[in-house]
C-alpha cells in the first residue's frame, strides 16, 4: 500500500511536472469508482454533473498532498473558477505521467511502474494539451476518483475519514491527546488506523515502533510519557527519512525485471526478518497481529 513518504514522492514530482498543463480529456473504463462531482447550482440528477465539456481547458494549478489523498488543482483561465480532482491510490493505485520526453511515476510497485502504459491495469487517463497524458493504474480497484469544487467543505466531505491528522503535521500535545483517546488499541493497529492519523500503514508503522523501541501489541495506554515521545519523534523521523530517500515504491529503483520494486534502503525492521537489528544484533521477527505482520525486535520491543 502507498503510504504517506510514497504519496508525498509523487506529489512533489507531479506538482514539478503538471503545474501548467491544460486539461483536454478525460477517458475510464471505471465508472463506480468515477465521481464526476455537482456543478455548482446545477439542476439535481445526472445533468447536473460535470462532464468533460465544462472541464476541458482548465489549467493545472499545482498538485498536493492531504492524508493520502492526491489533489490536482484546477483553474480556468477567463472565469477562475478552481476545482480539484480527487485521486485516492488506496492499496493498489500508481499514478504514471508521461509525455514525449519524460515519465514519471509512483505509488505501488506492482505492476512494475516501468511497464508501458497503458496497460491492462489502466482505469483512468487525464489528456493535457501539449500531448502529455496521466495515467491511474489500479490492480485491484480499491482507488477511486472524484471531482469537486474548490468548496473546503466539499472537499473534507470527499475525502472522508481518510482525513485523519497528518503526522508531518499534527502537534506533540495533539498527539498525545488523540492516544489517550484511545488508550486500549494495540499501538501499531491504531497506527495504522487513517481516522487516527492519516497516510501510516503497515510499513511506517513498524519503523516509527522500532524507533521508539515499542512492542507493536502493546495499548496505547500502557505506553510512558517517554515512550508517547520517542513514538512520535519515531513517526516524523522514520517518514522525513523515507521522503528523502524517493519512498518504497519509487520509480527509479524498479529494476528493469521488476522484481518485486521495494526499495527499503531506509528499513530498520520491516521486511528485515532475521536480519540483526541495527540496535542490538537480535534478530527481526515477523508476527501476524490483527490480520497483519509486524516485525519487531524482540528485545528492544517487549511487550512487559
Ligand atoms: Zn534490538
Amino acid at each position: 500500500m502507498p503510504e504517506l513518504p510514497e504519496v508525498t514522492v509523487i506529489v512533489n514530482q507531479l506538482d514539478k511536472k503538471l503545474k501548467g498543463l491544460v486539461l483536454d480529456s478525460i477517458e475510464y473504463d471505471w465508472p463506480k469508482k468515477f465521481d464526476w462531482g455537482r456543478r455548482p447550482g446545477g439542476p439535481s440528477g445526472p445533468e447536473g454533473k460535470y462532464s468533460i465539456a465544462d472541464l476541458k481547458g482548465a489549467k493545472v494549478l499545482g498538485v498536493e498532498r492531504r492524508g493520502k489523498v492526491v489533489l490536482i488543482n484546477f483553474q480556468f483561465p477567463i472565469s477562475n473558477f478552481q476545482f480539484p480532482i480527487l485521486i485516492h491510490l488506496k492499496l493498489t493505485g500508481q499514478l504514471i505521467y508521461q509525455d514525449e520526453k519524460t515519465r514519471i511515476a509512483g505509488g505501488h510497485p506492482i505492476p512494475p511502474l516501468n511497464l508501458p502504459v497503458p496497460n491492462k491495469t489502466t482505469r483512468v487517463i487525464f489528456s493535457f494539451t501539449n500531448g502529455g497524458h496521466l495515467y491511474f493504474n489500479d490492480i485491484r480497484k480499491f482507488g477511486w476518483v472524484k471531482i469537486v469544487t474548490s468548496d473546503r467543505q466539499q472537499v473534507t466531505r470527499a475525502i472522508g475519514k481518510e482525513l485523519g491528522p497528518d503526522p508531518l503535521e499534527i502537534s506533540f500535545e495533539e498527539f498525545k491527546k488523540r492516544l489517550e483517546v484511545r488508550g486500549q488499541s494495540r499501538i501499531k493497529k491504531l497506527l495504522m488506523d487513517q481516522g487516527f492519523v492519516s497516510g501510516i500503514g503497515n510499513i511506517y508503522s513498524d519503523e516509527a515502533l522500532w524507533r521508539a523501541k515499542i512492542h507493536p501489541a502493546r495499548l496505547a495506554v500502557s505506553l510512558s510519557q517517554l515512550e508517547v515521545r520517542n513514538l512520535y519523534k519515531g513517526i516524523q523521523d522514520s517518514l522525513k527519512l523515507a521522503i528523502e530517500k524517493g519512498g518504497s515504491s519509487a520509480s527509479a529503483f524498479v529494476d528493469s525485471g521488476g522484481e518485486k520494486g521495494l526499495y527499503l534502503s531506509f528499513a530498520k525492521a520491516y521486511h528485515m526478518t532475521g536480519r540483526p537489528c541495527e540496535r542490538c544484533k537480535t534478530p527481526i521477527v515477523r508476527e501476524k497481529m490483527d490480520g497483519r505482520s509486524a516485525h519487531f525486535c524482540p528485545n528492544c520491543q517487549r511487550l512487559t
